[in-house]
């Protein structure tokens, strides 16, 4: 328990329709009163109050507020909501008056969730979805992202780390033979041995779809390349304004310019203007643009583009043939080769339909795959490396060591083991108020 009150803004920015502060800690229930000045409200009810402020008794608002009594709650602490009006004076006002108390300063980012970390009501993995979840702009990282938070990556790392726990004392057990019946120890070796294997197998499978968690996460990333003036820029702008692109101002997913969102069918995905990568004398630019050329070099798929018919089909990627309003072709996307006019916008519906056909098989976004972020893939290879090794020695020391170190990758997924050193990177990602 931290003997700090932490109060921070909870909702978005003012001015609002409503906004939200948040205070947790052992002063939260005594500032509520502090402002309120009358009878404690009932817990875990809206009671409309007038707030002032303790030093001279100003108005500073009629809210919504509530009181959680901890320790179950959100943060295990007591906790206190406040629902303003959303002004800018209003929030300043409270924000100063609240810290004004005894004991109650502004909360650091991502503080809320830590003590909900520390205190138990949530584990790391959990903590990550729902990092994940607040950055989420499509519909299939909320999917993922939810499935993180509700603890459905924890549940499967925990479960695996129980059967090596159960098969460290099945071998522990088997010890006690090898002196005169060997031959019943020897049996125990094997059936070990495959439980080891199978385990191994279960893992690999999973760490080869852990690719396209990443993906799902971060975006798939499409190239429009060619040669200048086919109309490279014109069709990535035909193409995310024709529907909604995905523009938010969320800290860490803002982008290069010539990166630009797009939604396909839930799935994320960046088009990378090629015609953007010029060459610069701006530091911060030639910054961006390097990223952006180490992107496209990887990209997930390459849209050629050119402005004439016939023309040569490239290996790998697409043939957009643009300009056709020019020639005398009628929009198509035949195969792999599609007609398109990025300026009068023919074609440019079928387009994104097989756009977004592709990312949808690439990325199958209705089945949340369990591996999304680096962190958990690399503890998923620790162990899977660690079993495949007791499963390959004959060893019984060595092979409880292989046992105990994969149990102990496993219990790094919820953070129960070994991740103070991440611990500050995780919680920074976080917004204050959260
Ligand atoms: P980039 O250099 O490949 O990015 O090409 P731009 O998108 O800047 O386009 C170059 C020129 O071609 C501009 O003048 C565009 O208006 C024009 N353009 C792009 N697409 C079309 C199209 O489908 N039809 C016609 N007629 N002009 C186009």
């Amino acid at each position: 328990m931290s003997s700090d009150t932490i109060a921070a803004l909870a909702s978005g920015p003012p001015p609002a329709a409503v906004s939200v502060i948040r205070l947790s800690g052992p002063a939260a229930l005594s500032s509520l009163a502090a402002l309120t000045g009358g009878p404690a409200p009932p817990p875990r009810r809206l009671s409309l109050r007038t707030l002032r402020d303790p030093r001279d008794a100003t108005p500073l608002d009629n809210a919504l507020v509530v009181a959680f009594p901890g320790p179950g709650t959100a943060s295990g602490e007591d906790l206190v909501e406040l629902h303003l009006h959303g002004g800018v004076a209003v929030v300043s006002g409270v924000l100063a008056a609240l810290t004004a108390l005894p004991g109650v300063r502004l909360a650091l980012p991502g503080e809320f969730t830590r003590r909900a970390f520390t205190n138990g009501r949530m584990d790391l993995a959990q903590v990550e979805g729902i990092a994940d979840l607040v950055a989420a702009e499509t519909a299939g990282q909320r999917r993922s992202a939810m499935a993180l938070a509700g603890g459905a990556l924890s549940r499967s790392a925990d479960s695996w780390r129980s059967r090596c726990l159960d098969i460290l004392a099945e071998a522990e057990a088997g010890l006690d033979f090898a002196e005169d019946e060997a031959d019943v120890a020897s049996r125990i070796d094997e059936a070990a041995r495959d439980q080891l294997l199978t385990l191994v197998a279960e893992l690999q499978a999973l760490i080869a779809d852990a690719a396209r968690g990443q993906r799902l996460r971060n975006g798939l990333t499409i190239t429009v390349t060619g040669p200048p003036n086919v109309g490279k820029s014109s069709l990535v702008n035909m193409l995310t304004n024709s529907d909604a692109a995905i523009v938010t101002p969320i800290a860490g997913t803002t982008r290069d310019p010539i990166e630009v969102p797009i939604d396909l069918d839930g799935v994320a995905a960046v088009l990378i203007d090629t015609a953007g990568l010029r060459d610069t004398e701006d530091a911060i630019e030639a910054e961006g643009i390097r990223r952006a050329r180490l992107r496209a070099a990887a990209a997930d798929l390459v849209i050629h583009l050119v402005d004439h018919w016939p023309a040569e089909h490239p290996d790998g990627g697409i043939l957009v043939v643009n300009k056709i309003d020019l020639g005398d072709y009628a929009p198509s996307t035949d195969g792999s080769v599609h007609f398109v006019s990025a300026t009068r916008g023919d074609g440019i519906r079928a387009l994104r339909r097989w756009l977004a056909d592709w990312a949808v098989s690439a990325i199958r976004p209705t089945e949340p795959p369990l591996l999304t972020h680096a962190r958990h893939r690399d503890a998923f290879i620790d162990a899977a490396a660690a079993l495949s090794d007791a499963a390959a020695t004959d060893d019984f020391v060595l092979r409880a060591e292989g046992l105990r170190h994969a149990a102990h990758a496993f219990g790094r997924i919820a953070g129960r083991v070994g991740v103070d050193d991440v611990l500050d990177r995780i919680f920074s990602r976080f917004c204050i108020g959260k």
